[in-house]
């Protein structure tokens, strides 16, 4: 049932509106269209939208998700009705009961639905950026396979419980000073199943459920990043005879690389190089997530500087278009050096500190040449 469309968009609201203005918006569209005052055809899924976005956008947690990481972070974490429940609402009525029918799934005494599980995934910076398939071991409770989740050994079928006749529960009858008093208990022969198990099951010794180690494939998408997690619908632990499994939680946590950092979608990565090619300038080779690419060093760069490599970054999460590569170079200043060295440095040093601050010094250009005549020849020592 999810919306593809922006959820700012679908309550007309820049990004960094305030929980005060997202509650002032949907108040006013939800008067607009909701279905009991709007019988326009479209009023009703028009509410359903307003009301899904105001679900993620008024609950702190599935926001933050959704700035980072979109719809992808919120459909891939949340189930529809994880979206809406335990959203207030205002004085729209229960709005989750509206759009789920009320049936609240499993009551105290129905059987009970299986555990989520939570598994943390550690992935390389490479396999975020471009995604991988993982195949992981998940220790879970699973249905009995030689009973079928029955408890009852094979050839054999629970029984209606004498006790409580199959209700699961018992009436007792106190006569206390004359008076009767009824109360109703669960049923301690069944323990409130209603059943009872003649003829254990030998595999499971009657609890319909097994240990088990199953081995699950997980997509992580390209663009994952640390703090993501992925919901596997029905992959967690089995639930008691007739209930729903629970889900599977992978938690993604990315490892940490070598060259690259991460901001959002841009890899951050720094770039030694020489004080003669900042100086005189040069191309040189990059890593990226793509292989070496060349890139140009103006004359006269500065130690620190950043330099853009356009779509070098990683693929966004299900959308389109790739984050850059912002490369930092750092100059680095040459500790052992020759004699021959130290000369021309020292040649270099007296060239500029003769140089006048301004004006129309018409050496200047001769010393300027010189100087980097000089630079020239310090370039070849340096880097020969
Ligand atoms: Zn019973
Ligand atoms: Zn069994």
């Amino acid at each position: 049932m999810a919306t593809t469309r922006d959820y700012y968009e679908i309550l007309g609201l820049p990004k960094d509106a305030s929980v005060e203005d997202i509650k002032k918006t949907y108040r006013k569209l939800a008067l607009q269209y909701h279905p009991d005052r709007n019988k326009d055809p479209g009023a009703e899924e028009k509410f359903k939208e307003i009301s899904e976005a105001y679900a993620v956008l008024s609950d702190t947690e599935k926001r933050a998700q959704y700035d980072r990481f979109g719809h992808a972070g919120i459909d891939n974490q949340y189930s529809a009705e994880d979206i809406f429940r335990g959203a207030d609402f205002g004085g729209f009525g229960d709005i989750f009961e509206m759009f789920f029918g009320g049936g609240r799934r499993g009551g105290p005494m129905g059987p009970r639905r299986g555990s989520d599980l939570q598994y943390d995934l550690y992935i390389t910076f490479e396999e975020a950026a471009f995604g991988v398939r993982k195949d992981i071991d998940i220790p879970r409770t699973e249905r009995c396979p030689t009973c079928s989740g029955t408890g009852a050994k094979e050839g054999t079928s629970p029984k209606r419980c004498p006790t409580c006749g199959g209700t699961g529960q018992v009436r007792t009858t106190r006569s206390t000073l004359g008076m009767q008093f009824i109360s109703t208990t669960t049923c301690s022969t069944c323990h409130g199943r209603g059943q009872i198990i003649e003829s254990p099951c030998p595999t499971c010794s009657g609890a319909g459920r097994v240990r088990s180690k199953r081995t699950i494939t997980v997509n992580v998408p390209a663009g994952a990043d640390s703090g993501m997690s992925l919901r596997l619908s029905g992959e967690g632990d089995a639930g008691e005879p007739g209930a729903p499994s629970g889900d599977l939680y992978i938690i993604i946590h990315v490892m940490e690389h070598r060259h690259f950092k991460r901001v959002d979608y841009d890899v951050i990565s720094e770039l030694p190089i020489s004080f003669t090619q900042a100086a005189l300038g040069a191309d040189v080779m990059v890593d990226t997530l793509y292989g070496k690419v060349k890139m140009n060093i103006p004359a006269g760069t500065q130690t620190h500087s950043v330099f853009r490599l356009r779509d070098k970054g990683i693929q966004r999460l299900h959308g389109h278009g790739k984050g850059d590569q912002l490369v930092r170079v750092i100059i680095k200043t040459p500790t052992k050096l020759t004699q021959e060295q130290k000369d021309l440095l020292h040649q270099f040093e007296s060239l500029s500190k003769g140089k006048k601050p301004d004006g129309e010094d018409k050496s200047k250009a001769e010393k300027h040449k010189k100087s980097k005549g000089i630079f020239e020849k310090v370039k070849d020592a340096f880097e020969s």
